[in-house]
């Protein structure tokens, strides 16, 4: 038997602390390096679709420094892996397994293609699902004591890499991308971004939650590709300031246990009550909140954030998303699914995990009947209207005291501003009281309070 391992890559697209890539190389003389485009994930022409092509070229360009190439191939995966690896007779397949319940049930397929069982991690995370576990043995569905437990558990080895000889087939080669990359892709460009970080994480606790001065790391993209392992991040990142933010790495890994543990949560409320909401059908609420037209500053801006960028500031997500659910009464499910098409950084546990928190319906959610005021989280968090003004420029002229809430402001200041409520910029679409009380009605009667 020829002694060659085949390493399926997914969202672990980097050489540096690979688990699955270390250990083929160190047990194998020869390596294949593969990639299959699974058509129920590629989608050509969307953002996060073009964000792959360029990691995927940049990984190409990492593995052609060390005499190999990334093997393409395009189909379902267990037909395409399997076919590599009998093709091949290769003696062991490697790969960064992921929790999401379709992945998991595409593994299971991949596995009975297989002759020999795969080797497999978890090298996204940094502890393996089901390693963090109470005293009872049973997963946590509340955070802090999960973190507690995260913070004292040992971690498991991960292999050293080897001097494997690669294969330097690349198949069907990468399609070419539709759209520059939104951020430089690749390995090395992540590991620039983190070195950028390490330099300013010290503004990290004061400043994280202001999206006008943007100083959280925008790591999260190469975290869901895998161009940083979540490891190398949480141990280049330890001078005391830093602990704030390694704290929201272990939320990271909090939700991917969660969704393991519990995968109903994928599409139902963690809480069954919930499922219960009599959510409102309003295509019209929905389509303004999409566009960033809900006549909400702070909405809206993070709205156009988002399709703009594909990225948006972690309390603007919060802001929106509880806009959505806790405003317009609608399914915290559109909202999910919306975000998970638009955000680079889109991951199925992590986009659920934190929806369910602002819905108050998942595992250690906010409250029900803590709903966030748009107008006061605006004023507290973007206190001079600057992320406004980047994102919705039509209120550019607004001064800071007014701009968080232009329909309280007098005709003759926003004639001042340029402004006419209802043709340069929307009167809100819902009164925030009102919304208020039906949100709180409506889940009392959920939880049979009624
Ligand atoms: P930093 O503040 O620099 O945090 C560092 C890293 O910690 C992040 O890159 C991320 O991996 C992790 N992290 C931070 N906050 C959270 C959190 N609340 N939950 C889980 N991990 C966190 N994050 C995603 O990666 N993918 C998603 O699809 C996603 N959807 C979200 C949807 C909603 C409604 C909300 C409120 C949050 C969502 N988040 C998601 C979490 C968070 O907003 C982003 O991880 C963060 O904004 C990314 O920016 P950053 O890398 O600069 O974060």
């Amino acid at each position: 038997m020829s002694d060659t391992g085949l390493v399926w890559f997914r969202k672990d697209l980097r050489l540096g602390d690979n688990p699955a890539w270390s250990a083929a190389t160190a047990r194998h003389e020869h390596v294949v390096a593969l990639f299959v485009l699974d058509p129920n994930l590629y989608l050509p022409g969307t953002p996060r679709s073009n964000h792959l092509l360029h990691t995927l070229r940049a990984l190409d360009e990492d593995l052609t420094d060390r005499g190999g190439r990334l093997l393409i191939r395009t189909g379902p995966p267990p037909r395409a892996v399997a076919a590599e690896a009998a093709a091949r007779s290769v003696a062991g397949v490697y790969w960064n397994r992921d929790v999401s319940p379709y992945s998991v049930k595409r593994d299971e397929a991949v596995e009975t293609e297989l002759s020999e069982p795969p080797t497999t991690w978890y090298g996204a995370l940094v502890h393996p699902p089901g390693t963090v576990l109470t005293q009872e043995g049973e997963p946590y569905k509340v955070f802090t004591p999960f973190y507690r437990r995260w913070a004292e558990t040992a971690r498991d080895e991960w292999p050293e890499p080897g001097q494997a000889e690669l294969a330097d087939d690349p198949g069907e080669g990468i399609p070419d991308a539709t759209a520059a990359p939104v951020i430089e892709a690749g390995e090395s460009a992540a590991h620039r971004r983190l070195a950028a970080f390490e330099d300013r994480v010290g503004d990290y606790p004061e400043e994280r939650d202001r999206p006008d001065l943007d100083t959280t790391s925008r790591l999260s993209i190469d975290l869901k590709y895998g161009t940083l392992s979540p490891r190398t991040v949480a141990d280049s990142l330890t001078a005391p300031a830093a602990a704030p933010f390694v704290r929201q790495l272990a939320w990271r890994d909090f939700y991917a246990h969660v969704m393991h543990a519990f995968p109903h949560t994928l599409d139902h409320a963690m809480r069954p009550e919930y499922d219960r909401v009599a959510w409102l059908e309003d295509p019209e609420g929905l389509a303004a909140w999409q566009a960033g037209q809900t006549g909400y500053p702070i909405v809206d801006a993070g709205m156009r954030q988002l399709a703009g960028e594909g990225w948006m500031h972690n309390r603007v997500r919060m802001i929106t998303a509880s806009f959505l659910v806790k405003d317009l009464l609608i399914d915290w499910r559109h909202g999910e699914r919306h975000f998970r098409r638009l955000l680079l950084d889109g991951d199925v546990p992590q986009n659920v995990g934190n929806w369910q928190w602002v819905a108050g319906t998942g595992a250690d959610a906010a409250p029900y009947f803590r709903i966030f005021n748009p107008v006061t989280q605006s004023q507290k968090y973007d206190p001079d209207g600057e992320y406004i003004r980047r994102w919705v420029p039509e209120l550019q002229q607004l001064p800071a005291d007014h701009i968080h809430a232009p329909w309280e402001v007098g005709p003759l200041d926003l004639a001042a501003a340029g402004v006419t409520l209802g043709e340069d910029y929307p009167t809100p679409l819902v009164d925030h009281s009102m919304a208020r009380e039906r949100t709180l009605a409506a889940y009392k009667k959920a939880r049979g309070e009624s």
